[in-house]
Protein backbone atom coordinates (compact mmCIF):
# COMPACT_ATOMS: atom_id res chain seq x y z
CA UNK A 1 0.00 0.00 0.00
CA UNK A 2 2.36 2.29 0.67
CA UNK A 3 4.65 1.05 -2.42
CA UNK A 4 1.38 2.07 -4.44
CA UNK A 5 1.33 5.63 -2.61
CA UNK A 6 4.80 6.83 -3.33
CA UNK A 7 4.36 5.31 -6.78
CA UNK A 8 1.88 7.92 -7.16
CA UNK A 9 3.45 10.57 -5.72
CA UNK A 10 6.76 10.08 -7.91
CA UNK A 11 4.21 10.63 -11.26
CA UNK A 12 5.63 13.37 -13.56
CA UNK A 13 3.13 16.04 -14.66
CA UNK A 14 3.13 18.73 -17.15
CA UNK A 15 1.76 22.05 -18.40
CA UNK A 16 0.44 22.33 -22.15
CA UNK A 17 1.29 25.68 -23.87
CA UNK A 18 -0.51 26.46 -27.09
CA UNK A 19 -0.06 29.58 -29.48
CA UNK A 20 -3.06 28.77 -31.44
CA UNK A 21 -2.94 31.23 -34.10
CA UNK A 22 1.02 29.31 -35.42
CA UNK A 23 -1.53 25.86 -35.53
CA UNK A 24 -2.16 23.95 -39.59
CA UNK A 25 -3.86 21.79 -38.07
CA UNK A 26 -1.69 18.45 -38.75
CA UNK A 27 -2.94 16.76 -35.88
CA UNK A 28 0.82 14.94 -34.72
CA UNK A 29 0.10 16.14 -31.49
CA UNK A 30 -3.30 14.84 -30.75
CA UNK A 31 -2.75 11.46 -32.47
CA UNK A 32 0.83 10.55 -30.99
CA UNK A 33 -0.09 12.19 -27.41
CA UNK A 34 0.01 8.85 -24.97
CA UNK A 35 -2.49 10.30 -22.38
CA UNK A 36 -5.20 11.60 -24.98
CA UNK A 37 -4.19 14.71 -23.16
CA UNK A 38 -5.48 17.08 -26.29
CA UNK A 39 -8.50 17.45 -28.42
CA UNK A 40 -9.07 19.61 -31.77
CA UNK A 41 -11.19 22.57 -31.01
CA UNK A 42 -13.92 23.17 -33.06
CA UNK A 43 -13.07 26.83 -33.20
CA UNK A 44 -10.78 28.01 -35.80
CA UNK A 45 -7.68 30.04 -35.57
CA UNK A 46 -6.71 33.07 -37.77
CA UNK A 47 -5.66 31.11 -40.43
CA UNK A 48 -8.73 28.75 -40.70
CA UNK A 49 -7.52 26.00 -38.99
CA UNK A 50 -8.47 23.97 -35.52
CA UNK A 51 -5.65 24.15 -32.90
CA UNK A 52 -5.68 21.41 -30.49
CA UNK A 53 -7.49 22.18 -27.10
CA UNK A 54 -6.18 20.41 -23.68
CA UNK A 55 -8.77 18.47 -22.53
CA UNK A 56 -6.90 16.15 -19.75
CA UNK A 57 -5.03 18.34 -18.37
CA UNK A 58 -4.04 16.13 -15.29
CA UNK A 59 -3.01 13.16 -17.63
CA UNK A 60 0.15 15.21 -19.51
CA UNK A 61 3.23 13.26 -18.02
CA UNK A 62 5.89 15.52 -19.55
CA UNK A 63 7.16 13.51 -22.18
CA UNK A 64 7.41 16.76 -24.73
CA UNK A 65 6.38 14.52 -27.75
CA UNK A 66 3.73 17.11 -28.87
CA UNK A 67 6.86 19.77 -28.40
CA UNK A 68 8.90 17.65 -30.66
CA UNK A 69 6.75 16.56 -33.22
CA UNK A 70 4.69 20.68 -34.13
CA UNK A 71 6.00 21.24 -37.25
CA UNK A 72 5.05 24.85 -36.41
CA UNK A 73 6.61 25.00 -32.98
CA UNK A 74 2.87 25.49 -31.86
CA UNK A 75 3.44 23.47 -28.60
CA UNK A 76 5.02 22.81 -25.71
CA UNK A 77 5.43 21.24 -22.21
CA UNK A 78 6.76 22.36 -19.11
CA UNK A 79 7.51 20.35 -15.68
CA UNK A 80 4.44 21.09 -13.43
CA UNK A 81 5.61 24.01 -11.04
CA UNK A 82 8.72 24.85 -13.08
CA UNK A 83 6.83 28.72 -14.40
CA UNK A 84 6.05 29.12 -11.23
CA UNK A 85 9.07 28.58 -9.74
CA UNK A 86 10.81 30.81 -12.33
CA UNK A 87 8.81 33.51 -11.28
CA UNK A 88 9.02 32.75 -7.66
CA UNK A 89 12.74 32.94 -7.84
S1 LIG B 1 3.84 16.39 -23.03
FE1 LIG B 1 3.32 14.26 -23.62
S2 LIG B 1 1.58 13.69 -22.32
FE2 LIG B 1 1.78 15.94 -22.25
S3 LIG B 1 0.37 16.66 -23.88
FE3 LIG B 1 2.43 16.48 -24.79
S4 LIG B 1 2.46 14.44 -25.71
FE4 LIG B 1 0.75 14.48 -24.25
S1 LIG C 1 1.37 19.37 -34.03
FE1 LIG C 1 1.38 21.63 -34.06
S2 LIG C 1 0.55 22.18 -36.08
FE2 LIG C 1 0.06 20.01 -35.71
S3 LIG C 1 -2.02 20.06 -34.81
FE3 LIG C 1 -0.55 20.07 -33.11
S4 LIG C 1 -0.24 22.25 -32.62
FE4 LIG C 1 -1.17 22.14 -34.65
Amino acid sequence: MGFAMEEKEAQVHGNIFIIKDRCKECGFCIEFCPEGVLQKSEKFNSKGYHPPIVVNPDRCVNCALCEMLCPEFAIWNTLKGEVEAKIAS
